[in-house]
């Protein structure tokens, strides 16, 4: 029996911690429970939100429809080979509890992703990514329930539309997906990645074990990026902006420092962190957030109540931004909800 609460408060369950009254609510912790609160929501002819960890939502005052609380649990492997192992993860495992599980189980390729806040079913969203690593790199499977049809699907990685923390999930086309587990392909063998500049300067020199790599991955993390269960952040709040090769060039010979990471033959990435940075944000606080000290990415709410003053501090450096550099600067994490208390 599912338990729909109604004015239910969502503060405790985002890392932004911004008052959030969603309109409905059910935490679901089986594929049955995730159905039946499909039809539910079709029952009241309410739209569905979904919420995992709340580490990449802001949520406005008010959350119309019902919001689906993700919290299936379970861990097992479900292919072996002498080289390799499939996993499958269940949607509501908390994130960084599964690679230290992989990890100590002997399956390797996660440990990159270590630390990154939040549940297993929303890796794949925005295809969460650090330290030279991506989440599709690793993707078998992701199974789902379609909210449309209201049945069970699986998607290959190829169909799930994977680029740079973005996917099909965010797109009109499988907005309407709520994964349910995923697979990763895992190595038996010792394998790691270390070409990412910080973390091959945190490492010794010669091989390293993938143990090694988790233990620094999580060192650089904690010095450098405020932990949200004490510091109310969504980690980056934007994305580093990707421009054509011309802007780039225009951009490198007005400011010569700018760091630029090219893509491919036409396209360059560029570092919003810099940028801003560069503008005098880093520490600045006002409307009760502030920009980290640690880390000129990441807004922390410092006693902020709504998303509202979070966008109006975030709108100025967006401006300042366009205003020197002439770079729209685009949020990573969704804003959902509505501005108005009921
Ligand atoms: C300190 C900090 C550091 C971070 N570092 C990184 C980083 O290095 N790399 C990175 O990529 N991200 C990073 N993030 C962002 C965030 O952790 C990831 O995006 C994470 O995957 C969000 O998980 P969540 O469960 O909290 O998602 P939520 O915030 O609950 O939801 C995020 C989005 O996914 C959707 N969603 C959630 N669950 C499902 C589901 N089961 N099916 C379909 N849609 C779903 C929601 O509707 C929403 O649109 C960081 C965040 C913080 C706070």
């Amino acid at each position: 029996m599912l338990d729909v609460q109604a004015n239910f408060q969502l503060g405790s369950l985002n890392t932004l911690r911004l008052e959030c009254v969603a309109e409905y609510y059910v935490c679901v912790s089986s594929v049955e429970e995730l159905k039946e609160a499909v039809l539910e929501a079709k029952r009241r002819r309410a739209e569905i939100n979904l919420l995992g960890g709340g580490s990449n939502l802001i949520l406005n005052r008010y959350l119309p429809g019902m919001t689906i609380h993700l919290g299936l649990s379970g861990r097992s492997v479900s292919e072996e080979s002498n080289d390799h192992v499939v996993v499958c993860l269940q949607a509501g495992e908390d994130w960084h509890d599964a690679v230290l599980w992989a990890n100590a189980e002997g399956y390797f390729g996660l440990e990159n992703l270590a630390l990154i806040p939040g549940s297993v079913g929303a890796g794949p969203v925005q295809n969460i990514g650090a330290y030279g690593v991506e989440i599709s790199e690793l993707i078998e499977r992701v199974h789902v329930v379609d909210s449309q049809s209201g049945k069970n699907e699986s998607l290959s990685a190829d169909e799930c539309g994977f680029g740079y923390r973005n996917s099909v999930f965010k797109s009109p086309k499988g907005k309407h997906l709520i994964i349910s587990a995923i697979e990763l392909r895992l190595s038996k063998h010792p394998h790691v990645t270390i070409s990412y500049p910080a973390l091959k300067d945190a490492l010794p020199t010669g091989s390293v074990s993938p143990a090694q790599v988790l233990a620094a991955v999580i060192a650089i993390r904690q010095s450098k990026l405020p932990d949200p269960t004490s510091e109310a952040n969504v980690g980056s709040f934007f994305k580093n902006p990707i421009v054509d090769r011309v802007t780039a060039e225009r951009l490198q010979g007005e400011h010569p420092g700018m760091p630029q990471y090219p893509v491919d033959a036409n396209t360059v990435k560029l570092s919003a962190a810099w940028m801003i940075d560069q503008l005098g944000w880093r520490g600045v606080e006002d409307l009760g957030v502030s920009i980290s000290p640690k880390h000129a990415l990441v807004m922390v709410n410092k006693t902020a109540r709504y998303a509202s003053e979070v966008i109006e501090f975030s709108n100025k450096i967006t401006s300042s931004v366009a205003g020197a550099y002439g770079v729209v600067l685009e949020r990573e994490p969704e804003l959902i909800g509505t501005d108005t208390s009921v």
